[in-house]
Protein backbone atom coordinates (compact mmCIF):
# COMPACT_ATOMS: atom_id res chain seq x y z
CA UNK A 1 0.00 0.00 0.00
CA UNK A 2 2.84 2.27 1.16
CA UNK A 3 5.00 1.76 -2.05
CA UNK A 4 1.65 2.34 -4.47
CA UNK A 5 0.59 5.44 -3.10
CA UNK A 6 4.39 6.51 -2.92
CA UNK A 7 4.76 5.66 -6.69
CA UNK A 8 1.04 7.38 -7.33
CA UNK A 9 2.55 10.17 -5.96
CA UNK A 10 5.76 10.78 -7.86
CA UNK A 11 3.94 10.27 -11.26
CA UNK A 12 1.40 12.88 -10.19
CA UNK A 13 4.49 14.72 -9.80
CA UNK A 14 5.27 14.85 -13.60
CA UNK A 15 3.08 17.38 -15.35
CA UNK A 16 1.89 15.00 -18.73
CA UNK A 17 -0.85 17.84 -19.75
CA UNK A 18 -1.62 15.82 -22.99
CA UNK A 19 0.19 19.30 -24.94
CA UNK A 20 3.35 18.15 -23.11
CA UNK A 21 5.97 15.40 -23.35
CA UNK A 22 5.40 12.74 -21.33
CA UNK A 23 9.35 11.50 -21.38
CA UNK A 24 10.30 12.22 -17.88
CA UNK A 25 7.42 10.61 -16.81
CA UNK A 26 7.98 7.64 -18.69
CA UNK A 27 11.91 7.33 -17.66
CA UNK A 28 10.78 7.36 -14.09
CA UNK A 29 8.54 4.18 -14.56
CA UNK A 30 11.38 2.56 -16.98
CA UNK A 31 14.12 3.41 -14.28
CA UNK A 32 11.83 2.49 -11.24
CA UNK A 33 10.95 -1.21 -12.95
CA UNK A 34 14.13 -1.59 -13.79
CA UNK A 35 15.46 -1.33 -10.74
CA UNK A 36 13.32 -4.42 -9.25
CA UNK A 37 14.14 -6.45 -12.28
CA UNK A 38 10.93 -5.67 -14.44
CA UNK A 39 11.80 -5.03 -18.20
CA UNK A 40 9.91 -2.27 -19.77
CA UNK A 41 10.86 -0.52 -23.19
CA UNK A 42 9.94 2.98 -24.39
CA UNK A 43 8.96 3.15 -27.64
CA UNK A 44 8.86 6.60 -28.70
CA UNK A 45 6.13 8.22 -30.58
CA UNK A 46 7.60 11.36 -32.02
CA UNK A 47 10.21 13.99 -29.88
CA UNK A 48 7.63 14.67 -27.11
CA UNK A 49 5.75 11.68 -26.54
CA UNK A 50 6.16 7.74 -26.15
CA UNK A 51 4.35 4.07 -25.12
CA UNK A 52 5.93 2.04 -22.43
CA UNK A 53 5.76 -1.27 -22.21
CA UNK A 54 6.85 -3.83 -19.50
CA UNK A 55 6.63 -7.17 -19.36
CA UNK A 56 6.95 -10.37 -16.60
CA UNK A 57 7.26 -12.95 -18.82
CA UNK A 58 5.09 -16.34 -18.00
CA UNK A 59 7.10 -19.54 -15.87
CA UNK A 60 8.03 -21.14 -19.24
CA UNK A 61 9.55 -18.47 -20.64
CA UNK A 62 6.79 -17.01 -22.69
CA UNK A 63 6.83 -13.59 -23.46
CA UNK A 64 3.51 -13.26 -25.44
CA UNK A 65 0.14 -13.62 -24.71
CA UNK A 66 -1.02 -13.57 -21.30
CA UNK A 67 -2.85 -10.21 -19.70
CA UNK A 68 -2.30 -6.70 -20.47
CA UNK A 69 -3.14 -4.09 -17.97
CA UNK A 70 -3.50 -0.24 -19.89
CA UNK A 71 -3.16 3.02 -18.48
CA UNK A 72 -2.81 6.27 -20.06
CA UNK A 73 -0.15 9.01 -17.97
CA UNK A 74 -1.10 12.30 -19.68
CA UNK A 75 -3.77 14.39 -18.24
CA UNK A 76 -6.24 16.93 -18.94
CA UNK A 77 -4.80 20.57 -18.03
CA UNK A 78 -5.32 22.12 -14.12
CA UNK A 79 -5.34 25.80 -13.25
CA UNK A 80 -3.43 26.28 -10.32
CA UNK A 81 -5.04 29.29 -9.63
CA UNK A 82 -8.68 27.41 -9.11
CA UNK A 83 -7.17 24.69 -7.43
CA UNK A 84 -7.42 24.63 -3.81
CA UNK A 85 -4.69 22.32 -3.74
CA UNK A 86 -1.73 22.17 -6.33
CA UNK A 87 -2.24 19.75 -9.31
CA UNK A 88 1.08 18.72 -9.71
CA UNK A 89 2.04 18.09 -6.15
CA UNK A 90 0.28 15.33 -4.69
CA UNK A 91 -1.14 16.13 -1.56
CA UNK A 92 -3.28 13.41 1.34
CA UNK A 93 -5.48 15.20 3.09
CA UNK A 94 -9.09 13.14 4.44
CA UNK A 95 -8.54 9.57 3.04
CA UNK A 96 -8.00 10.97 -0.25
CA UNK A 97 -4.67 11.48 -2.79
CA UNK A 98 -5.41 14.86 -4.49
CA UNK A 99 -3.61 15.83 -7.67
CA UNK A 100 -4.22 15.74 -11.18
CA UNK A 101 -4.77 12.21 -12.90
CA UNK A 102 -5.09 11.12 -9.32
CA UNK A 103 -8.19 9.22 -10.42
CA UNK A 104 -8.27 9.60 -14.11
CA UNK A 105 -5.41 7.37 -14.03
CA UNK A 106 -2.09 7.45 -11.91
CA UNK A 107 -3.79 5.61 -9.32
CA UNK A 108 -4.02 2.57 -11.50
CA UNK A 109 -1.00 3.41 -13.10
CA UNK A 110 0.98 3.97 -9.88
CA UNK A 111 -0.59 0.77 -7.98
CA UNK A 112 0.16 -1.48 -11.36
CA UNK A 113 3.89 -0.58 -11.27
CA UNK A 114 4.39 -1.25 -7.47
CA UNK A 115 2.56 -4.28 -7.77
CA UNK A 116 4.78 -5.59 -10.94
CA UNK A 117 7.80 -5.02 -8.54
CA UNK A 118 6.06 -7.61 -5.82
CA UNK A 119 4.79 -9.98 -8.89
CA UNK A 120 8.13 -9.92 -10.82
CA UNK A 121 8.79 -12.45 -8.03
CA UNK A 122 6.01 -14.97 -8.96
CA UNK A 123 6.33 -17.43 -11.60
CA UNK A 124 3.03 -16.80 -13.07
CA UNK A 125 1.50 -19.34 -15.48
CA UNK A 126 1.33 -16.89 -18.26
CA UNK A 127 3.00 -13.58 -19.08
CA UNK A 128 1.50 -10.00 -17.85
CA UNK A 129 2.52 -6.65 -20.02
CA UNK A 130 1.85 -3.29 -18.73
CA UNK A 131 1.25 -0.22 -20.99
CA UNK A 132 1.50 3.20 -20.64
CA UNK A 133 0.47 5.58 -23.26
CA UNK A 134 0.46 9.11 -24.32
CA UNK A 135 -2.44 11.64 -25.85
CA UNK A 136 -5.70 9.33 -24.36
CA UNK A 137 -7.33 12.81 -23.43
CA UNK A 138 -6.78 14.35 -26.94
CA UNK A 139 -7.82 11.41 -29.30
CA UNK A 140 -5.59 7.94 -28.26
CA UNK A 141 -3.05 8.82 -30.46
CA UNK A 142 -0.69 7.04 -28.40
CA UNK A 143 -2.86 3.74 -28.41
CA UNK A 144 -3.25 3.78 -32.04
CA UNK A 145 0.61 4.41 -32.11
CA UNK A 146 1.26 1.16 -30.05
CA UNK A 147 -1.06 -1.08 -31.88
CA UNK A 148 1.02 -2.68 -33.89
CA UNK A 149 3.10 -3.97 -30.52
CA UNK A 150 0.30 -5.05 -28.95
CA UNK A 151 -1.03 -7.14 -31.42
CA UNK A 152 2.25 -8.73 -31.84
CA UNK A 153 2.10 -9.62 -27.41
CA UNK A 154 -0.96 -10.84 -28.95
CA UNK A 155 -2.42 -10.67 -25.09
CA UNK A 156 -4.91 -13.36 -24.31
CA UNK A 157 -7.18 -9.95 -22.38
CA UNK A 158 -6.78 -6.68 -21.47
CA UNK A 159 -7.84 -4.52 -18.80
CA UNK A 160 -7.92 -0.59 -19.58
CA UNK A 161 -8.11 0.42 -15.66
CA UNK A 162 -9.80 3.67 -16.35
CA UNK A 163 -11.81 4.38 -12.93
CA UNK A 164 -14.50 2.04 -12.47
CA UNK A 165 -14.61 2.41 -8.80
CA UNK A 166 -12.81 -1.06 -9.23
CA UNK A 167 -16.49 -2.11 -10.66
CA UNK A 168 -16.29 -4.62 -14.06
CA UNK A 169 -17.67 -2.20 -17.67
CA UNK A 170 -17.69 -4.14 -20.58
CA UNK A 171 -19.20 -1.28 -23.10
CA UNK A 172 -19.21 2.09 -24.23
CA UNK A 173 -19.51 4.03 -27.06
CA UNK A 174 -16.88 4.98 -29.96
CA UNK A 175 -16.22 8.90 -31.17
CA UNK A 176 -14.74 10.00 -34.32
CA UNK A 177 -14.56 13.74 -35.24
CA UNK A 178 -14.02 15.22 -38.73
CA UNK A 179 -12.91 18.40 -39.76
CA UNK A 180 -14.14 19.35 -43.24
CA UNK A 181 -12.91 22.75 -45.27
CA UNK A 182 -15.24 23.99 -48.45
CA UNK A 183 -13.38 25.87 -50.73
CA UNK A 184 -14.83 28.35 -52.45
CA UNK A 185 -13.47 31.27 -54.43
CA UNK A 186 -13.34 35.03 -52.86
CA UNK A 187 -14.83 37.88 -54.68
CA UNK A 188 -16.15 41.28 -54.22
CA UNK A 189 -19.92 41.20 -52.94
CA UNK A 190 -21.10 43.41 -55.38
CA UNK A 191 -20.67 41.11 -58.08
CA UNK A 192 -21.05 37.90 -55.94
CA UNK A 193 -21.36 36.01 -59.44
CA UNK A 194 -17.54 36.65 -59.92
CA UNK A 195 -16.55 34.07 -56.84
CA UNK A 196 -17.85 30.94 -55.36
CA UNK A 197 -19.25 31.24 -51.75
CA UNK A 198 -17.91 28.92 -49.13
CA UNK A 199 -20.57 29.65 -46.26
CA UNK A 200 -23.37 28.81 -49.17
CA UNK A 201 -21.44 25.54 -49.68
CA UNK A 202 -21.07 24.95 -46.00
CA UNK A 203 -24.98 25.56 -45.55
CA UNK A 204 -26.03 22.79 -48.43
CA UNK A 205 -23.29 20.49 -45.82
CA UNK A 206 -24.87 21.28 -42.64
CA UNK A 207 -28.47 20.77 -44.26
CA UNK A 208 -27.15 17.11 -45.57
CA UNK A 209 -25.75 16.55 -42.12
CA UNK A 210 -28.75 17.30 -40.21
CA UNK A 211 -30.79 14.93 -42.62
CA UNK A 212 -28.34 12.50 -41.54
CA UNK A 213 -28.56 12.80 -37.70
CA UNK A 214 -32.03 12.93 -37.68
CA UNK A 215 -32.30 9.72 -39.58
CA UNK A 216 -29.95 8.16 -37.32
CA UNK A 217 -31.30 9.09 -34.35
CA UNK A 218 -32.47 6.00 -33.13
CA UNK A 219 -28.69 4.28 -32.72
CA UNK A 220 -26.22 7.77 -32.96
CA UNK A 221 -25.71 11.04 -32.64
CA UNK A 222 -23.62 13.39 -34.96
CA UNK A 223 -23.31 16.90 -33.95
CA UNK A 224 -21.65 19.71 -35.81
CA UNK A 225 -19.87 21.41 -33.49
CA UNK A 226 -18.13 24.67 -34.86
CA UNK A 227 -18.39 26.52 -37.91
CA UNK A 228 -15.84 29.09 -39.28
CA UNK A 229 -16.31 31.21 -42.36
CA UNK A 230 -15.99 34.50 -44.22
CA UNK A 231 -13.42 37.39 -43.46
CA UNK A 232 -15.35 40.85 -44.30
CA UNK A 233 -18.58 41.83 -44.85
CA UNK A 234 -18.11 42.96 -48.52
CA UNK A 235 -16.18 40.01 -49.48
CA UNK A 236 -17.73 36.45 -50.82
CA UNK A 237 -16.45 34.13 -48.64
CA UNK A 238 -13.58 31.76 -49.90
CA UNK A 239 -13.26 28.91 -47.15
CA UNK A 240 -15.06 27.89 -44.49
CA UNK A 241 -14.60 25.04 -42.09
CA UNK A 242 -16.45 23.00 -40.43
CA UNK A 243 -16.09 20.27 -37.19
CA UNK A 244 -18.46 17.80 -36.30
CA UNK A 245 -18.53 14.36 -34.50
CA UNK A 246 -20.63 10.79 -34.64
CA UNK A 247 -20.92 8.86 -31.43
CA UNK A 248 -22.73 5.41 -31.20
CA UNK A 249 -21.92 1.79 -29.99
CA UNK A 250 -21.57 -0.11 -32.86
CA UNK A 251 -18.53 -0.15 -35.24
CA UNK A 252 -21.03 -1.42 -38.25
CA UNK A 253 -23.20 1.21 -37.59
CA UNK A 254 -20.32 3.74 -37.83
CA UNK A 255 -19.42 2.80 -40.60
CA UNK A 256 -22.42 3.18 -42.39
CA UNK A 257 -23.01 6.79 -41.23
CA UNK A 258 -19.46 7.68 -41.95
CA UNK A 259 -19.87 6.75 -45.71
CA UNK A 260 -23.32 8.94 -46.06
CA UNK A 261 -21.14 11.68 -43.91
CA UNK A 262 -18.17 10.94 -46.93
CA UNK A 263 -21.21 10.60 -49.70
CA UNK A 264 -22.52 14.09 -48.37
CA UNK A 265 -19.15 15.75 -48.89
CA UNK A 266 -18.36 14.46 -52.26
CA UNK A 267 -22.00 15.46 -53.14
CA UNK A 268 -20.79 19.38 -52.52
CA UNK A 269 -17.72 18.54 -53.38
CA UNK A 270 -19.05 17.98 -56.95
CA UNK A 271 -21.27 20.80 -56.89
CA UNK A 272 -18.53 23.59 -56.10
CA UNK A 273 -16.58 21.91 -58.59
CA UNK A 274 -18.62 22.72 -60.99
CA UNK A 275 -19.05 25.98 -60.72
CA UNK A 276 -14.86 26.32 -60.16
CA UNK A 277 -12.27 24.47 -60.59
CA UNK A 278 -10.74 25.80 -57.13
CA UNK A 279 -13.59 24.93 -55.62
CA UNK A 280 -14.27 21.84 -53.39
CA UNK A 281 -15.27 20.30 -50.05
CA UNK A 282 -13.06 17.87 -48.69
CA UNK A 283 -13.24 15.87 -44.97
CA UNK A 284 -10.31 14.47 -42.72
CA UNK A 285 -10.79 12.36 -39.18
CA UNK A 286 -9.22 13.74 -36.62
CA UNK A 287 -10.10 11.58 -33.79
CA UNK A 288 -11.03 8.34 -33.79
CA UNK A 289 -11.82 6.48 -30.59
CA UNK A 290 -13.58 3.00 -31.54
CA UNK A 291 -16.53 1.76 -29.14
CA UNK A 292 -16.44 -0.55 -26.85
CA UNK A 293 -18.34 -3.44 -27.68
CA UNK A 294 -20.93 -5.14 -25.43
CA UNK A 295 -20.89 -8.20 -27.20
CA UNK A 296 -17.30 -8.38 -25.76
CA UNK A 297 -16.12 -10.25 -23.53
CA UNK A 298 -16.96 -13.46 -24.18
CA UNK A 299 -18.35 -15.04 -20.90
CA UNK A 300 -17.99 -18.26 -22.06
CA UNK A 301 -14.29 -17.49 -22.73
CA UNK A 302 -12.78 -19.16 -19.65
CA UNK A 303 -9.81 -16.97 -19.02
CA UNK A 304 -11.91 -13.70 -19.19
CA UNK A 305 -14.84 -14.92 -17.04
CA UNK A 306 -12.29 -16.02 -14.33
CA UNK A 307 -10.44 -12.89 -14.76
CA UNK A 308 -13.65 -10.58 -14.17
CA UNK A 309 -14.03 -12.74 -11.55
CA UNK A 310 -10.67 -12.64 -10.04
CA UNK A 311 -11.07 -8.13 -10.18
CA UNK A 312 -14.72 -8.00 -8.92
CA UNK A 313 -15.57 -11.39 -6.99
CA UNK A 314 -19.28 -10.05 -5.80
CA UNK A 315 -19.66 -10.01 -9.58
CA UNK A 316 -20.55 -5.89 -9.60
CA UNK A 317 -20.71 -4.59 -13.04
CA UNK A 318 -20.32 -0.93 -14.11
CA UNK A 319 -22.09 -2.23 -17.48
CA UNK A 320 -21.73 0.31 -20.15
CA UNK A 321 -20.14 3.76 -19.09
CA UNK A 322 -20.68 7.32 -20.86
CA UNK A 323 -17.32 8.25 -21.73
CA UNK A 324 -14.50 6.64 -24.29
CA UNK A 325 -11.73 4.89 -23.56
CA UNK A 326 -8.86 2.87 -25.41
CA UNK A 327 -10.22 0.19 -24.87
CA UNK A 328 -11.99 0.28 -28.50
CA UNK A 329 -8.36 -0.28 -30.36
CA UNK A 330 -7.56 -3.60 -28.11
CA UNK A 331 -10.71 -5.06 -28.96
CA UNK A 332 -10.14 -4.13 -32.51
CA UNK A 333 -6.88 -6.57 -32.36
CA UNK A 334 -9.19 -9.26 -31.31
CA UNK A 335 -8.16 -8.68 -27.53
CA UNK A 336 -11.22 -9.18 -24.99
CA UNK A 337 -11.08 -5.82 -23.32
CA UNK A 338 -12.70 -4.57 -20.52
CA UNK A 339 -12.12 -1.76 -17.89
CA UNK A 340 -11.50 -2.06 -14.56
CA UNK A 341 -9.96 0.53 -11.90
CA UNK A 342 -9.67 2.49 -9.05
CA UNK A 343 -11.17 5.44 -8.04
CA UNK A 344 -14.78 7.57 -9.95
CA UNK A 345 -15.17 8.77 -13.18
CA UNK A 346 -16.53 11.50 -11.40
CA UNK A 347 -13.63 13.17 -9.90
CA UNK A 348 -11.52 12.99 -12.91
CA UNK A 349 -11.05 16.10 -14.97
CA UNK A 350 -12.17 18.10 -11.99
CA UNK A 351 -10.54 20.60 -10.02
CA UNK A 352 -8.62 19.45 -6.80
CA UNK A 353 -9.19 15.86 -8.12
CA UNK A 354 -8.43 12.91 -5.68
CA UNK A 355 -9.10 9.58 -5.73
CA UNK A 356 -10.00 7.74 -2.03
CA UNK A 357 -6.96 5.50 -0.55
CA UNK A 358 -9.76 2.91 -0.18
CA UNK A 359 -10.08 2.39 -3.21
CA UNK A 360 -6.11 2.44 -3.82
CA UNK A 361 -6.77 -0.59 -0.94
CA UNK A 362 -9.41 -2.36 -2.96
CA UNK A 363 -7.64 -2.15 -6.42
CA UNK A 364 -3.94 -3.74 -4.18
CA UNK A 365 -6.15 -6.55 -3.09
CA UNK A 366 -7.62 -7.20 -6.66
CA UNK A 367 -4.52 -7.79 -8.09
CA UNK A 368 -2.80 -9.65 -4.88
CA UNK A 369 -5.79 -12.12 -6.09
CA UNK A 370 -4.79 -12.21 -9.46
CA UNK A 371 -1.17 -12.47 -8.65
CA UNK A 372 -2.57 -16.20 -6.77
CA UNK A 373 -4.55 -16.73 -9.58
CA UNK A 374 -1.63 -16.82 -12.34
CA UNK A 375 0.77 -18.31 -9.46
CA UNK A 376 -1.97 -21.24 -9.15
ZN1 LIG B 1 -8.71 8.25 -18.53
Amino acid sequence: MAESIDVIRSLIGFDTTSSRSNLDCLDFVHDYLDEHGVSATVFPTDPQKANLIATVPGRDGATTGGILLSGHVDVVPAAPAVWTATPFDASIADGRIIGRGAADMKAFCGIVAAWLTRFAHVRPRWPVHFLLTHDEETGCAGAHAIAPHIEQLAPRVCVVGEPTGCEVATSHRGCTRWSTTVRGVGAHTSDPALGVNAVHGAVALLSALTSIARENADRATVTVTSINGGTAENVVPDACTMAMELRCDSSSVESEIEAMVSRAVACVDTDLRAQHPQAGAEIHTVVRVPPLTAAAPDRSDRVVSELIAVLSPDETTAGSVRYGTEAGIFQRLGVPTVLWGPGSIDQAHTVDEYIEIAQIETCVAALDRLSAWLEA
